[in-house]
């Protein structure tokens, strides 16, 4: 009864929270669009919730982005990924809004941003500003819609948060709301038995739609489920339509209630960049992994922290007695409300001889155990690992072979339990070298693998007495390899962003072969230069400024002086983490600009 009671003190608070305390006409909508979402709110992603709106530019770049309310620009942040050419305002009710994967900048913020690049001699850079320097009213143009960073597609990253604690609200709350009166739907329902603390075993009772009937405003499971006398979990795939979009989105949220009582609530509210890892541990991870379906849970692991959840005192889980009856009433919705419901009717049998759970706790046999409330050290000859508390979600029985050597490996491959586990956070890894070239101890990486040997991916670490350690982001095979090969470069002439105004530019390809791109820099006639670096296109570009203006002046004193062909020097250095350094010189021609 306490129980339940205070649970609707917490639903009643939550509803006010949202109601009352988000100004929903203060902010205007940051395009000249109507509202219209390519990926709202809290769309499930790989390794994080969707921290904003993304607002649909129909496919294009350069639509003009407003500021959505009074401020001032409190921070300017350029990435070659990520958010890409991102502005931050806060604004005096308390709020921020963050616009990213800009185009390009517009008025004040040009010329700031240009100056400080090239005082700073930097293309990326992050700018908190502690005063306020370049205020903006509500309307003023901030730029242009792109794709810059590591955006796939043109369109706004559009977010707001409390300007405070950091926090990402969801926009519907201020209005960033699209048409939509169609319901959510539930694909389907997965129930998860608890066997050993924590674990779960791959027992899964699959839904589908053509079993249901429909009974006023919810759906019913025809048949009645015989469930056994166990701790039970559900778990649940379900979508949204909105209008004007072909493609279904996430849902906003959903409960379970269980004979009548809701157990379980989970809302797309707000939460804090720490927060949002805990999505590995909101959805059934493995599952996700091979099947790449999404199925969240209506039950709280215990290293779950996420703070979207109202749960009672056994956090969403269940136990079943034998002989009982009941139902379970799932329901689903999005942010305007539209639900979706789904009633399913059981009945629990007697104990029996469960064959898979027999099965499931003879794989745990001989294993060691992780525990994610303490630091775990896993060591074995020429191979360390260390874990933090919070690390990881739940206790881990894990294993660590060694595998046949392979080609390229300056060590045996480790394999360290399995990719299906999730981490929380990086773990530390350690790994001895069997030999080395004197010489080349800082060409010395970690790798981590998918499969044995497979697809070797860069875990970056560095050579120290020995070992190379490093962090590990995931469980899986490891070693150790050399990179000596610098990044290519060749100048190439496309422009991957077509802007009308951009007709005067360079651009260079630029790639490494492993570990990425960890430096660029360029001289137009030993003038340090702004480059441009799209990371995902690996495009470097540079769009004549007043250095190019400085250097036209070079070619026209040579050619006063009777050189024939004056030509510019253009120098390019590019760097890969390991130190693998290309440097070239590019003779441009002077075309009278
Ligand atoms: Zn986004």
């Amino acid at each position: 009864m306490r129980i339940g009671s205070f649970f609707c003190l917490l639903v009643f608070f939550c509803l006010n929270l949202k109601a009352q305390n988000y100004p929903s006409n203060y902010f205007r909508y940051p395009l000249d669009s109507a509202v219209n979402l390519v990926s709202p709110f809290g769309t499930l992603r790989d390794n994080h919730f969707h921290s904003g709106s993304d607002l649909r530019t129909n496919g294009k770049e350069g639509l003009v982005v407003y500021a959505a309310a009074d401020g001032y620009i409190s921070r300017i942040k350029i990435q070659s990924g990520g958010y890409g050419k991102a502005v931050y305002i806060d604004h005096p009710n308390g709020y921020t809004t963050v616009y990213g994967h800009l185009q390009k900048y517009h008025g004040a913020l040009v010329r700031y941003i240009h100056q400080y690049q090239y005082k700073n001699k930097t293309f990326e850079f992050d700018k908190i500003f502690d005063k306020p320097l370049l205020f903006v009213k509500k309307g003023d143009t901030l730029g242009f819609s792109g794709n810059s960073g590591s955006s796939t597609g043109p369109h706004v990253h559009f977010e707001y948060r409390d300007t405070k604690t950091e926090k990402i609200i969801n926009p519907a709350f201020f209005g960033v709301l699209p048409y939509d009166t169609l319901a959510p739907f539930i694909s389907q329902l997965v129930f998860y038995k608890f066997v050993a603390e924590g674990l779960m075993p791959k027992q899964r009772l699959i839904f589908a739609k053509n079993k249901l009937v429909q009974e006023d405003s919810f759906w019913v499971w025809k048949d009645t489920m015989e469930l056994d006398p166990e701790m039970y979990g559900v778990g649940v795939e379900a979508y949204d339509f909105i209008h004007n979009a072909k493609d279904p989105k996430g849902i906003f949220g959903y409960t379970l209630s269980l004979n009548g009582e809701q157990i379980f609530k989970h809302e797309l509210n707000r939460f804090g960049f720490d927060e949002t890892k805990y999505i590995n541990t909101h959805i059934d991870y493995p599952y996700y992994k091979l099947e790449r379906t999404r199925i969240q849970k209506c039950f709280v692991d215990d290293g779950n922290k996420f703070s979207n959840y109202i749960t009672n005192k056994s956090k969403g889980k269940f136990f079943l007695n034998t002989g009982e009856r009941g139902f379970l009433m799932l329901k689903v919705y999005d942010v305007n409300g539209n639900n979706a419901q789904v009633k399913v009717y059981y009945k629990v049998g007697s104990n029996r001889i469960d064959k898979e759970r027999q099965n499931y706790l003879a794989t745990l046999k001989g294993k060691k155990a992780l525990y994610p409330l303490q630091t775990n050290y896993i060591r074995a000859a020429g191979f360390e690992a260390k874990l933090d508390p919070g690390d990881f979600y739940d206790t881990i029985y894990y294993y660590l072979k060694v595998l046949p050597r392979i080609k390229h490996v300056w060590a045996p491959v480790y394999q360290l339990h399995q990719a299906l586990t999730p981490l929380h956070r990086n773990m530390d890894i350690a790994i001895k070298v069997d030999g080395i070239i004197e010489g080349l101890e800082s060409k010395l990486e970690l790798v981590y693998f998918n499969k044995e040997g497979d697809n070797p991916r860069s875990m970056g670490g560095n050579y120290n007495n020995g070992w190379v350690k490093g962090k590990a982001s995931n469980f899986g095979n490891y070693s150790v390899l050399i990179d000596t090969v610098p990044p290519s470069l060749k100048q190439v002439f496309i422009n991957i962003n077509p802007d009308p105004s951009d007709t005067l530019l360079w651009t260079f390809e630029i790639k490494d072969n492993f570990t990425g791109i960890s430096s660029y820099e360029g001289y137009l006639n030993n003038r340090w230069i702004l480059l441009d670096f799209d990371g995902k296109n690996n495009l470097l570009t540079y769009r004549f400024d007043e250095i190019y203006e400085a250097a036209k002046n070079d070619a026209l004193n040579q050619a006063n002086q009777g050189i024939l062909n004056p030509t510019l020097e253009l120098r390019i250095r590019v760097s890969d983490p390991k130190g693998n350094q290309t440097e070239k010189l590019f003779i441009m021609p002077f075309n009278g600009f």
